[in-house]
């Protein structure tokens, strides 16, 4: 039943919005901002973050052929015809190892916003850890119980369905914490595994000097995207400053010139606040992107550009759901 009403919903919901945004593209050409992850082949990519080289490559090919590709700090006012904008998130080594290539091979400029904390050291971004603590096969005690005064609970740990259920309820918290409390969690879950060592680097943090490679190509727009990773709307004020300002601070030691961009951790509308929004602009970036589907318009909020979430679509698919995003 809630699933008809929601279908219902859904149709007369897109039924309204289909011809106002039609009318509004006609007025104004929409930019479509699109966001990727990673470019490489995974064994396994249960956040759904990885998009293969061939696809990426076919993606892009597809988009090259139909629209013009901008750059997400430029001034999109000007533009005549509908155009798209590739971003990345987070500062995965793969974007240098395999996605430069291709978008180099194909002429096509991308922003990528980079969180400081993890590049140059050897720590994989926290919710890798957990998977390859959590999604294996190796043997784990049967449950495991979180020591916090407020959030304490406890999980089954024996199935592999338990610990998929294990997996993404601690990563619900972990999504609402600051980083300091992440780190005392991740410390009891690392405890309880016995799995402090690093199996492979493929989930790795490009380092420093790879940064410097990838910022160093003509195609390429360096970006902030906050120190730790951490939800800035369960951060205090303070906290949420120290993110946003040390981030760009650390990346233009790194690459001597100034970034004036960032990107909103996790990105959803409830993961960041309007102080949030007032400290990018008091830090000097002039656009910033989140993540929730939508067009770009020229009265769109600068400090809150909607993005639309790639995943590792064939073209085919690619090519149906952009036809999609057109009308959002
Ligand atoms: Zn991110």
């Amino acid at each position: 039943m809630t699933n008809r009403i929601n279908d219902l919903k859904r149709a007369v919901r897109s039924s309204f919005c289909t011809p106002v945004n039609r009318l509004l593209n006609r007025i104004d050409p929409p930019v479509l901002v699109l966001l990727y992850h990673r470019v490489t082949a995974l064994p396994s990519d249960p956040e759904l973050l990885a998009v293969t080289p061939d696809n990426f490559r076919a993606q892009l090919r597809y988009l090259k052929e139909r629209y013009p590709v901008l750059r997400f700090e430029e001034e999109w006012e000007q533009q005549a015809k509908p155009a798209v904008v590739i971003t990345f998130d987070d500062g995965y080594a793969d974007n240098l190892l395999e996605a430069l290539p291709i978008l180099e091979e194909l002429e096509l400029p991308a922003t990528f916003f980079i969180t400081t904390g993890l590049i140059g050291t050897s720590q994989e971004f926290w919710w890798h850890e957990l998977e390859r603590m959590l999604l294996n096969e190796s043997p784990l005690p049967p449950r495991f119980t979180l020591e916090d005064g407020r959030y304490g609970q406890s999980w089954p740990a024996g199935s592999r369905e338990e610990r998929a259920e294990f997996y993404g309820g601690i990563v619900r918290l972990m999504n609402d914490s600051d980083s300091s409390q992440r780190e005392s969690w991740l410390n009891q879950i690392r405890h309880w595994a016995t799995h402090q060592e690093r199996s492979d680097d493929m989930h790795r943090a490009m380092t420093p000097d790879e940064l410097r490679l990838l910022a160093s190509s003509r195609w390429v727009t360096i970006g902030a995207h906050t120190v730790s990773h951490s939800r800035l709307s369960a951060l205090s004020l303070e906290a949420q400053r120290e993110e946003i300002f040390a981030s760009k601070r650390q990346l233009e030691v790194w690459l001597g010139r100034e970034i004036s961009t960032f990107s909103y951790p996790f990105g959803r509308r409830a993961d960041y606040t309007r102080e949030s929004s007032g400290l990018c602009r008091e830090a000097g970036f002039t656009k910033v992107a989140a993540n929730f589907p939508g067009q770009a318009h020229r009265w769109s909020d600068p400090y809150q550009i909607p993005r639309h979430l790639v995943r590792d679509w064939p073209v085919e698919t690619f090519a149906s759901k952009l036809k999609g995003f057109w009308t959002r």
